[in-house]
């Protein structure tokens, strides 16, 4: 059996394209297989929320890496990735969260009041409440970040579905539709496909499946900055919003952050909870955000996995010469998963700190 090359990845999401760019740059050939259109599958939608808050402050430090390699690559890749309109959170959660980024002088974040809150995000209604502004968060353009990664790499993607992986002891077997590969190692980084492929090779990952529905709105009037909104404050009646901005800054992609259970194969059994989460961003937005038009512009539905320790939890598994990634809310992160997961391959372990005993991303 031919060996294909060095190391398969397995999905062309903003995860498997930053593993391919990483095992790339340190000389190792890949082949990345993806069954739809790169970027379609999680990693869909206008834009992501860059921030550096969290709960756990293991995840700041991950946060301010992967700033770093954001930066690098816009420069890389000769296109802005990352806009430079920061964050704000608002509700006593930011207010805790702030503590942990005091520790990182590169992170440039503060608490505001509501006049300089006016200020920052117009389209806000009048909140006399917590919020925290960290001018050094963003959105993430998610589409200039695939297209950039996708093109680099269109040669060495193959429009194939993986139906089945095999360890054979220094290689790993891949059998597709119309081919059979072999690679001296594999990563996954299947989005909702990950569990199915790693349960073949033994692995069984503890991951949520759940669907989430996110609304975009337009701005009424153009905007020169569009911060990122998580609003955790209940202050407008509702509790666990995000917001992040259209890369033109013509309006947001909002969403609730719950998500309607679904079983392992993608049954969803409570089809109309998904229709009333979306109900309930028009409603946040009719009360919360006079500046955009309630009227949806768009909506994206898509699959969350989530790991059992929290929503933003993280986690590498593996077997033999497989690494398999798992977890929530990776886009920001992606770049330093990418490296975490291509030191994993070089180092044939993997690499300290996020193996599931690590429990990366806890909440609380
Ligand atoms: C609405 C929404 C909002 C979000 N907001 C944020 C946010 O603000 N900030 C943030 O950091 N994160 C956010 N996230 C999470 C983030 O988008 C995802 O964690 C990230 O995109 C996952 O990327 P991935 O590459 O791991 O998976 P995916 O993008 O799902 O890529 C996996 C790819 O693998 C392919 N594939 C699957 N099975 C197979 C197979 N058997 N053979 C070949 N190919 C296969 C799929 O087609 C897919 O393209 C959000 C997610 C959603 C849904």
């Amino acid at each position: 059996m031919k060996r294909n090359s060095d190391v398969a990845v397995i999905g062309a999401g903003i995860v498997g394209l930053a593993a391919a760019h990483e095992l790339s740059v340190r000389g190792l050939s890949v082949t990345v297989f993806e069954t739809g259109v790169p970027g379609f599958g999680q990693s869909a939608g206008q834009s992501r929320i860059f921030r550096h808050a969290h709960d756990d402050p293991r995840m700041v430090d991950l946060a301010v890496r992967a700033r770093v390699r954001w930066l690098q690559w816009e420069d890389e890749f000769g296109t802005e990735l990352l806009s430079r309109d920061g964050g704000l959170a608002l509700g006593p959660s930011a207010i805790r969260r702030l503590e942990h980024l005091s520790a990182h002088p590169e992170v440039d974040a503060r608490a505001v009041d509501s006049a300089e809150l006016a200020r920052l995000a117009p389209v806000l209604a009048d909140y006399r409440g917590d919020a925290v502004f960290d001018a050094t968060a963003g959105s993430i353009r998610t589409r200039a970040a695939i297209e950039a990664m996708s093109a680099r790499y269109a040669d060495y993607i193959v429009g194939e579905q993986v139906i089945a992986v095999r360890d054979l002891g220094g290689c790993v077997q891949i059998r597709c539709p119309t081919g059979v590969y072999e690679h001296g190692a594999l990563v996954v980084a299947a989005g909702r496909g990950t569990a199915a492929l790693a349960s073949g090779l033994g692995l069984d990952l503890p991951i949520e499946l759940g669907a989430h529905v996110r609304v975009s709105f337009a701005a009424r009037t153009p905007q020169e900055t569009m911060p990122t909104l998580q609003d955790g404050s209940d202050h407008f009646g509702f509790s666990g919003i995000y917001a992040a901005a259209y890369p033109d800054r013509t309006g947001y992609g909002l969403g609730l952050s719950d998500s309607v259970p679904a079983q392992p194969d993608g049954t969803i059994r409570d089809a109309a909870t998904l229709g009333e989460l979306a109900d309930r961003a028009v409603q946040y937005v009719s009360v919360a955000l006079p500046g955009l038009d309630p009227t949806p512009r768009d909506i994206v539905h898509c699959w969350v996995t989530t790991l059992p320790w929290g929503d933003d939890g993280v986690a590498i598994f593996s077997t033999g010469s497989t690494y398999v990634v798992a977890g929530h809310n990776l886009f920001k992160h992606a770049p330093v998963l990418g490296e975490a997961l291509a030191q994993s391959v070089v180092a044939g372990s993997v690499v300290e700190g996020f193996s599931a005993d690590d429990r990366l991303g806890a909440s609380g």
